[in-house]
């Protein structure tokens, strides 16, 4: 890992660096790059212009690590009121979020409460609900609450990331309730004697966790998506489930809003599913900072931004 991701993964917790860089002008115009608005009104929007070329998305509220229930009571409010206005819009749009933005910091029970009701609501309107994975201290807590989730939710889906050693252990341990997979590289700052630290090796692990699920694909009723901007891994996910038989519309990517565009469009024309998660709200800092730490090369864009109109 090198010392630029370190210090942005740093930065990404620094509360005093949160209020202040939030405030910077250049920051906001170049934070646009990875996000359309803070509202759900710029977040449809531009799920409209991508429903054009055929890409429906996913929608997470930023936020993470709130300090009160009230505060995931609201949280909640706002995943309940869009899961409506989704469904009024009639738009193909998933929602995906952190449970320490419904209150996992403060109380399991609780938040297995209000996850509840948001899944229950996005049953009833035919949609779908993501759980987020967040840094490895959450792991475990996260995993059992997908399993407690799962006894009465199907529409339920877990993020799980290729960058640590346990992820195979838990895939095929998660295999037993048939679950929904967004798999990801993993982007926070965790330690070797958990992770692997070099690009290469978690490419290569995610490479195998890809295999395995691409076989699990045809065996059982689950869900898969392959959330990465990596074209040579995107290449042999492909390869694989060709060989494997299987229909293109079975596989899905997943990428994020602003990153790679064109070759969304692409994956989208040549027939696989994709599908863009757009983050949208006040409190991006943190999640900003993770995107910049997977390449550091983007501080070079929010500099310029001191210098544009
Ligand atoms: C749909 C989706 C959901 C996610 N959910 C989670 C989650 O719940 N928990 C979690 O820990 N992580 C999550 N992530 C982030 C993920 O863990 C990685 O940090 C991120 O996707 C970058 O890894 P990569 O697979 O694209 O590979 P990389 O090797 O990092 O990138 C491959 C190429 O893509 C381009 N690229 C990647 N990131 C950027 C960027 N920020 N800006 C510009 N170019 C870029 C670069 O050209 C790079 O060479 C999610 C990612 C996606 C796409």
């Amino acid at each position: 890992m090198g010392i630029s991701r370190n210090i942005l993964l740093w930065a990404s917790r620094n509360e005093y660096l949160k209020i202040h860089v939030h405030k910077m002008n250049f920051v906001q115009k170049a934070v646009k790059r990875f996000m359309p608005g803070e509202t759900v009104e710029d977040a449809i929007q531009a799920t409209r212009e991508l429903l054009k070329h055929k890409i429906p998305t996913t929608f997470t509220h930023l936020g993470e690590n709130i300090t009160t229930l009230t505060e995931a009571e609201t949280n909640t409010q706002h995943y309940l009121d869009l899961l409506d206005k989704i469904n009024r819009e009639s738009l193909d749009i998933e929602i995906s979020l952190k449970l320490t933005h419904i209150g996992l910091d403060l109380s399991f029970e609780k938040t297995l409460i209000l996850f509840s009701n948001i899944a229950e609501k996005a049953s009833a309107l035919n949609n779908t609900v993501f759980i987020d994975i967040e840094d490895s201290s959450y792991l475990d807590k996260t995993i059992n609450f997908y399993k407690r989730i799962k006894e009465e939710h199907n529409n339920v889906g877990i993020c799980l990331q290729a960058y640590l050693f346990r992820t195979m252990d838990d895939l095929k341990d998660l295999m037993a309730i048939d679950p929904w997979i967004r798999l990801v590289k993993g982007a926070y700052k965790e330690p070797p004697s958990i992770a692997f630290r070099k690009l290469t090796e978690v490419n290569e692990n995610y490479l195998a966790l890809s295999k395995f699920l691409l076989q699990q694909i045809s065996a059982r009723n689950i869900r898969v998506a392959f959330a990465t901007h990596d074209l040579i891994l995107q290449e042999h996910i492909k390869n694989e489930s060709k060989s494997l038989g299987l229909d293109k519309a079975k596989i899905e990517f997943q990428m994020l809003y602003g990153i790679k565009t064109s070759e969304q469009y692409k994956l989208a024309s040549d027939g696989y599913k994709i599908r863009t998660l757009i983050s949208y709200g006040e409190h991006w800092y943190p999640w900003y900072m993770r995107r910049l730490a997977e390449r550091p090369a983007n501080v070079g864009f929010v500099l310029n931004n001191i210098f544009s109109n």
